[in-house]
């Protein structure tokens, strides 16, 4: 028979698939590492779990424990996965600007879940970093895995990741692309690569316009689960080569057409990712393989995103040259 013991087992050994229609006119190889392929739906199921084992053997995290975590989401249904197999509760703080999908997706799992003003200082009472602090204290047998400090968030990138994706292009990867949120993803997977080609992989983060990894204040953009307001110590600014700066608009239309061109029904910060992607790779040659890392699905997202109401509320739709909409002919 053949079969997994549970969902557990098939977290990561996520595809790689070329990018064929957004990359016209470039003559690099671009390949995007797909991570809604993990059971939770995104890269994120990768740092729950080494994150939960990592605690399990410390003893931080004990039989029957809470564990109590900021998310925005992703890395929630990861953890919730991942505790309910192993006997454990979650309680999850989110920022306002969550999707309701996102979190009922999360409520599903069986978690419970705290949603938290946006639109206040990360040291406000009501922020969810705060929040999130006083409920590890006042919950019993607590476990905070704080996935921005917790050095198993860029490890469990580095054993898992990083080794895939040198096998997969067969030792070929050149550049790395990928958004920078808690900076688990392009650390632990850029220090890997660096390490194993001799310092030949460029790595290459992208990062929300307004966000501090690109030179910016914490000023908001809507794009989900990356940039940030201060800076992470998960995140290791010696690997990075170089940041690209996406506007959420960009981000957006470019988030659209992997579903429309690519098939890939993916999230914003994907979308984001690609934008860097194609930059980096606009001025390579054919030897050249850039893999861009796409953390989530687009299901999360169809009430915005992927709603021409709410682009067309920003006015991400508006833009020169584009085509009519059947909306506006009728
Ligand atoms: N995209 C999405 C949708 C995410 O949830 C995250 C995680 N915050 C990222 C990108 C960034 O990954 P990392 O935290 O590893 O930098």
């Amino acid at each position: 028979m053949q079969f997994h013991d549970s969902m557990i087992s098939l977290v990561g050994n996520t595809p790689l698939v070329k990018l064929h229609h957004v990359t016209a006119g470039i003559q690099a190889t671009v390949l995007a590492k797909v991570e809604y392929f993990n059971p939770g739906g995104s890269v994120k199921d990768r740092i729950a779990l080494r994150m939960i084992e990592a605690a399990e053997e410390s003893g931080e995290l004990l039989p029957g424990g809470t564990i109590v975590e900021p998310t925005s989401g992703n890395t929630g249904v990861g953890l919730a996965i991942v505790a309910q197999q192993k006997g454990y509760k979650c309680v999850f703080v989110c920022p306002d600007k969550v999707s309701t999908d996102k979190i009922n997706v999360l409520r599903a799992y069986g978690a419970e879940v705290v949603v938290c003003p946006t639109a206040v200082d990360p040291d406000h009472p009501d922020s969810y970093y705060n929040v999130s602090d006083r409920l590890v204290r006042d919950t019993p047998n607590a476990w905070k895995p704080d996935q921005y400090s917790n050095p198993n968030n860029p490890l469990s990138h580095y054993h898992s990741t990083g080794p895939e994706l040198w096998e997969q292009t067969d030792h070929k990867i050149t550049h790395f692309v990928a958004g920078v949120g808690t900076g688990g993803t392009i650390s632990g997977t850029g220090r890997y690569l660096k390490e194993v080609s001799g310092g030949r992989v460029k790595i290459v983060g992208a990062d929300p316009e307004g966000s501090v990894y690109s030179g910016g204040s914490g000023r908001p953009y809507l794009v989900e689960g990356v940039g940030e307001d201060f800076w992470p110590t998960a995140y290791d600014a010696s690997v990075t080569d170089e940041i690209v700066a996406v506007s959420d608009k960009d981000s957006f239309r470019m988030t659209r057409r992997l579903a429309k061109e690519e098939g890939l029904l993916v999230g914003g910060s994907c979308g984001m990712a690609v934008v860097g992607a194609l930059e980096v790779a606009a001025g390579l040659g054919p030897d050249d393989v850039v893999v861009v890392l796409l953390p989530d699905s687009g299901r999360g997202y169809l009430s915005k995103i992927f709603n021409d109401e709410w682009m067309n509320d920003y006015g991400f739709l508006e833009q020169d040259g584009d085509e009519p909409r059947v909306a506006d002919v009728l």
